[in-house]
């Protein structure tokens, strides 16, 4: 069977309708890019760099997280690569980034939240995503956003950056693609209009499911009522999906839901247009699409 699978290894996913679909892989550390190319992954549909900054004494400087993402993007040969910007609170945490104990980190200070509030950390960041950019074919995108200012904001970091880099003689690629994550029910609900404003989206399910239920994905005690195929959470992800084309936008989806299968037959009616899932769940995905 699994001799099987890894025939699919180098088969394009295309939908009756002509239609290619990409099954990407999800990665935490540069070296995970391997096993993706080993499954077969068409590309790389989220690369949490949150890794980078856990279990070390500071933050990785420029320098090393361009190694990083040069790394990926090379190693990629062209392929989209999607690299999240930090993704740090709820529940991870830094010991040389001091959060303020709160009642309810998840719905707290974290990700792009903490980043346009740091921009010092959140500089460092984009600096070397645009500096690696030329070295690939880039996609970078941002966490937890609830709303179109975090993203104008966020935007805004990125010309900064931008104009400091011509002035150092650096180059960057033109060519980046930038997104944001849909993962707060907020967004899913106004993605039609959010669509307007970004190149893409990429639904994060494992968190859309615990905020539109209201069920913390930690917690044992209320794991029954986290259920990704509850109707309320598949109406948010058909409206992020309608409201991400209807404005001629591409759409994945990175949470745990896309590797589901029991799960692909609906996204894919819905017409989501890429998968992001781990390595090792690639192949069982692909053959699943393709009997669809
Ligand atoms: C998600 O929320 O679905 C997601 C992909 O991000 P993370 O699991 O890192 O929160
Ligand atoms: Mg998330």
């Amino acid at each position: 069977n699994q001799k099987q699978l890894k025939k699919l290894k180098d088969v394009q996913v295309v939908t009756k309708e002509g239609k290619k679909i990409e099954v990407c892989g999800n990665i935490g550390k540069p070296e995970d890019v391997l096993q993706v190319l080993e499954y077969g992954g068409d590309g790389i549909g989220l690369f949490r760099t949150e890794f980078l900054y856990m279990d070390r004494e500071q933050a990785p400087t420029e320098e090393e997280q361009f190694e990083s993402y040069k790394f990926v993007l090379e190693k990629m040969e062209g392929k989209k690569v999607v690299i999240r910007t930090l993704d740090i609170g709820g529940d991870k945490t830094l010991p040389y980034l001091p959060l303020p104990i709160e009642m309810n980190p998840f719905l707290g200070y974290r990700a792009i939240r903490l980043c346009l509030d740091q921009i010092e950390i959140f500089k460092v960041q984009i600096r070397a995503l645009l500096r690696a950019s030329v070295y690939g074919q880039l996609a970078v995108m941002f966490p937890m956003i609830s709303g179109i200012e975090e993203f104008k904001q966020a935007m805004e970091i990125v010309e900064l950056c931008k104009k400091e880099l011509e002035k150092e003689g650096r180059s960057y690629s033109e060519a980046v693609e930038w997104g944001i994550m849909i993962e707060i029910p907020a967004a899913a609900v106004m993605a039609d209009e959010l669509a307007k404003h970004v190149d893409f989206f990429s639904i994060g399910t494992n968190d859309l499911i615990q905020y539109t239920l209201a069920a913390d994905r930690m917690s044992e005690k209320v794991s029954y009522l986290y259920n990704p195929l509850h109707p309320a959470v598949l109406r948010l992800i058909k409206m992020t999906i309608d409201g991400a084309h209807s404005q001629g936008k591409w759409v994945g989806m990175c949470g745990e839901m896309a590797g589901d299968e029991e799960a692909i037959p609906t996204l894919l009616e819905y017409g989501l247009d890429e998968f992001s899932m781990s390595a090792t769940s690639i192949l069982g995905a692909k053959k699943k699409l393709l009997e669809n």
